[in-house]
């Protein structure tokens, strides 16, 4: 009798524990994966270092070589030379968003959907870092001798829907009392300088502009390793055991680094390594590269200021003319998978056809076009929309920079310089906003599965309706 009672509550717990391993496996974190960078810019990745072989100590780990990661290893070593700083990157320096993305350079005054855009201060203060910040990326290109193609002279936000035109007309008079020197074009002048009628009127932005992605990387490399600080590639970190010196598990080898500081430098994959689980969600955005535009195109379309832009919806398009007379066109859809799945699962021919679709309702004169190159990359999205740096953990020694939503490349190569300000005990200015924060990494809380993919899928239909509307 008690022995049937014993195998009937063994068998009890052995049901309930594969029922939870289940749903854990359902509802829980897919794994990290780390794909090849197969975008147009990727053909001028540099070789790969050394992965890590070995167990070390070290002042700071850097975990992920993106623009948060190189940067912070570049400033770090300038506000501190002789410090020990390694960057540990899974793949390849510029493998994840850094070398995939639509190469526009933005400033980053809280964007009219943020509420603090209220607070004219704020939004001055984050315009003027944010510019600053753009022009010392251009010193930092031209001290790594790499030509980053980074023209800086300005980006124009266009609108598609007339009944915005009151709102726009009234945030610039706004920004200029502020300062802030936005220009309001009508629907003629914007024709006159984008050479297309597809949008009523348009914003522009004397600041701002465009990149080379992966120049960009090289450079930082180069500016970092310089400096002193050492890049490991194919080093991915497995595990991070926190303490006053945390010991991190990195590579096929589970090497130990043991440091004082890390940063987590890994935006769109920060979850995956149990950071940020509540507050962030990795999205897929896609961009593609046309072939060189002839001669005779070019003269037909009449983008003349060959000035970048992106539109007004909600999955909006962005297009950069570059000097080899190639178009650069990303956006239009994104999506997020169950559990956070990291590995591209859409249908890219789909994508292709949209993004064609656009150009030539933007360019009509573009028909025929070939896409050569078009790519998956990873947004970290976060419901608050508002990117976040600062320090956490009990021993206020995990620095974090991460949560750019789609509008990162300024603003990671900022909060490297902001990282290592703060860990240098510098002033750098961004420490009196928002943004900046011991985040507990549940603001903007994101319930677990189910509830995250229904809701997320729920709130890009109704975006995508949206935009439907303005379609129409
Ligand atoms: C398709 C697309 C288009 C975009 N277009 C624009 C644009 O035009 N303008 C703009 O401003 N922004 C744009 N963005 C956003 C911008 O690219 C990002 O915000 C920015 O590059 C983020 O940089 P990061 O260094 O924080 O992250 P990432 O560049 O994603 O770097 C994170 C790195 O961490 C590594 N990593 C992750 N986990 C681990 C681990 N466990 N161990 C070791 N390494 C790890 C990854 O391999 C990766 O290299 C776009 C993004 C995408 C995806």
């Amino acid at each position: 009798m008690i022995l049937k009672k014993t195998a009937g509550i063994t068998l009890s717990i052995t049901v309930a524990v594969i029922v939870l391993s289940v749903m854990f496996w359902l509802l829980g974190e897919k794994e990290a994966v780390f794909e090849k960078n197969d975008s147009f810019w990727a053909k001028e990745m540099m070789p790969a270092n050394a992965a890590l072989n070995k167990n070390i100590d070290v002042d700071v780990a850097i975990i992920g070589g993106g623009y948060t990661g190189l940067s912070s290893a570049y400033h770090l070593m300038k506000y501190n030379p002789g410090l020990h700083v390694v960057v540990l990157e899974a793949k390849q320096v510029g493998s994840g968003a850094s070398g995939r993305h639509g190469g526009m350079v933005l400033p980053q005054p809280p964007t009219e959907s943020f509420e603090i855009a209220f607070d004219d201060n704020l939004h001055k203060k984050t315009y003027e870092l944010t510019t600053r910040n753009m022009k010392s990326m251009k010193s930092m290109c031209e001290e790594s001798g790499v030509e980053c193609d980074l023209k800086l002279n300005g980006f124009v936000h266009t609108i598609i829907d007339e009944e915005d035109i009151p709102y726009y007309k009234e945030y610039v008079k706004d920004a200029n009392d502020m300062g802030i020197p936005l220009e309001f074009w009508n629907a003629d002048q914007t024709e006159d300088k984008l050479g297309t009628d597809r949008y009523s009127a348009s914003v522009f932005d004397p600041n701002g502009g465009s990149v080379h992605a992966v120049k960009l990387i090289n450079a930082l490399k180069i500016v970092a390793e310089k400096a002193g600080a050492v890049i490991y590639e194919n080093s991915q970190v497995n595990d991070i055991s926190e303490g006053e010196t945390i010991v991190l598990k990195v590579g096929d080898d589970n090497h130990e680094v043991k440091a004082r500081d890390i940063v987590l430098a890994t935006n769109a994959f920060t979850s995956k390594l149990g950071y940020f689980t509540y507050s962030m969600i990795p999205v897929h955005a896609q961009t593609a590269v046309t072939e060189p535009l002839t001669e005779e195109q070019l003269a037909n379309i009449g983008w003349d200021s060959r000035l970048p832009f992106y539109d007004s919806k909600n999955y909006l398009f962005h297009m950069v003319l570059r000097d080899d007379n190639r178009i650069v066109i990303g956006g239009g859809d994104a999506d997020y998978y169950f559990r956070g799945d990291l590995k591209y699962k859409g249908d890219i021919q789909k994508i292709h056809e949209l993004t064609l679709n656009e150009l030539v309702t933007v360019y009509p004169g573009l028909k025929g076009i070939r896409l050569e190159y078009i790519w998956d990359g990873l947004l970290g999205m976060t419901s608050d929309e508002i990117p976040k740096v600062g320090v956490t953990g009990k021993h206020k020694n995990i620095y974090y920079g991460l949560a750019y939503n789609g509008q990162g490349v300024n603003m990671s190569y900022m909060f490297g310089d902001v990282i290592a300000s703060v860990y240098s005990g510098k002033t750098h200015g961004w420490e009196d906003t928002p943004y900046y924060g011991t985040h507990s990494g549940i603001q903007g809380f994101i319930p677990p599965e189910p509830y995250r993919w229904i809701g997320s899928k729920t709130l890009m239909e109704y975006y995508k309706r949206q935009d439907r509307q303005i379609d129409r």
